[in-house]
């Protein structure tokens, strides 16, 4: 089959022949429709220091996707042919005092898919059947490619009660731009996001925000108070990753206002810890998604009228990956989709 493999301990990607996998007894075998890129596939493809220590060389790499299963193991009843489904993209162990508690996503031992064992980016892929979720006919094809970063963005944006609140979000990339049409759905008076770069700003406007506001132009205390609020942002999403933005954050939220963080800093950040005490601020990290509660948030959002599709920006056949990732190191992209059907 062909798959996109991490073959060599260099920056680049290569499309190559390779074994197709086979399912073991637990195992679902799925034939790869649609994939997307994630920031993380960049950071394997540019093989950066975190991907130098991480991903052992070759992998086939990739973990968004959506694909139609093609055969199950001898253990396997819940699942059938023909069916259209995406993966969790962390394996658990199931033995760990979490996952004995029915947290997975809280697992000691997880394994990333495209990470630590072979990945989406290829004609077919293997999971546990315990990683597979089962997507009804309602959603199209490529919202059900991307419920992954989906997942991300639904996870952070539901981890405190929005109904009535002002919600402020930090970093307008593909996630964050989601997060800003799920809390809108959920109910939030004013959404806020905040980037620095105007393409990804006109992007999140699609999604229904109040502002989208360009932080290199102007302070959140200004917008504030063209909002007419009076106290501070009740619920943040740190979705950038960058310093500057949660100092920003930090300075302009509600006495008890609740933080969740999902982009992840390149190093240490100092922060004001003052602000955390005195304005006795909750900060909670968020990583993955919940299995599978936030997968089932994800549907019945879709069910209820959300739609995530603005947030792709472009799509490629899988031999012309290059421009996907060029697309995506431009900075400018939303979601790029590749397909492995041609
Ligand atoms: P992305 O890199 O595409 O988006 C980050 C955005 O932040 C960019 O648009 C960038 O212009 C913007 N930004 C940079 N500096 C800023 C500033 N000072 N103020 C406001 N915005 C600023 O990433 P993404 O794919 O949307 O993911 C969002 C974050 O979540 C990333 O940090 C990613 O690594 C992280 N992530 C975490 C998990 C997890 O499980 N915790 C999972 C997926 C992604
Ligand atoms: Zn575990």
């Amino acid at each position: 089959m062909k798959a996109l493999v991490k073959s060599r301990p260099e920056p680049g990607l290569w499309l190559e022949d390779v074994q197709a996998p086979e399912p073991g007894i637990n195992d679902v075998l799925i034939r790869v429709l649609l994939t997307g890129i994630c920031g993380t596939d960049l950071h394997i493809h540019d093989w950066d220091a975190w991907a130098q220590a991480t991903i052992p060389v070759p992998l086939v790499i990739g973990h968004e996707f959506v694909g139609e299963i093609v055969e199950v193991g001898s253990n396997v009843n819940d699942f059938h042919p023909g069916e259209i489904v995406s993966g969790e993209g962390h394996v658990v162990c199931g033995r760990c005092r979490n996952c004995l508690a029915g947290r997975r996503h809280l697992c000691a031992c997880t394994m990333g898919v495209g990470v630590n064992r072979a990945g989406a980016f290829a004609e077919y892929i293997v999971l546990p059947m315990s990683n597979i979720w089962k997507h009804n006919g309602r959603v199209n094809l490529e919202t059900a490619a991307i419920f992954d970063p989906f997942g991300n963005a639904v996870h952070t944006a539901l981890s405190f009660p929005v109904l009535g609140e002002d919600v402020l979000i930090t970093g307008a990339g593909p996630i964050g731009i989601m997060a800003a049409g799920v809390v809108r759905h959920a109910g939030a008076r004013h959404v806020v996001i905040t980037d620095i770069n105007p393409k990804r700003l006109a992007l999140a406007e699609k999604m229904g925000v109040t502002l989208a506001v360009n932080s290199t132009e102007i302070r959140l205390a200004e917008v504030q108070k063209k909002l007419g609020m009076q106290e501070g942002f009740d619920v943040g999403l740190e979705m950038s990753g960058h310093a500057s933005a949660f100092r920003e954050m930090l300075g302009n939220m509600s006495h008890g206002a609740k933080i969740a963080m999902l982009g992840i800093p390149a190093g240490e950040m100092a922060i004001e810890w003052k602000q955390v005490i005195f304005n006795m601020l909750t900060v909670k990290g968020i990583y993955g998604r919940e299995m599978y509660e936030t997968w089932y948030k994800m549907t019945v959002m879709l069910e209820s009228g959300l739609d995530i599709k603005p947030v792709i920006t472009h799509r490629y056949s899988c031999r012309d990956y290059k421009k996907g990732i060029a697309a995506m190191h431009s900075g400018d992209s939303g979601k790029v989709i590749l397909d492995w059907r041609n």
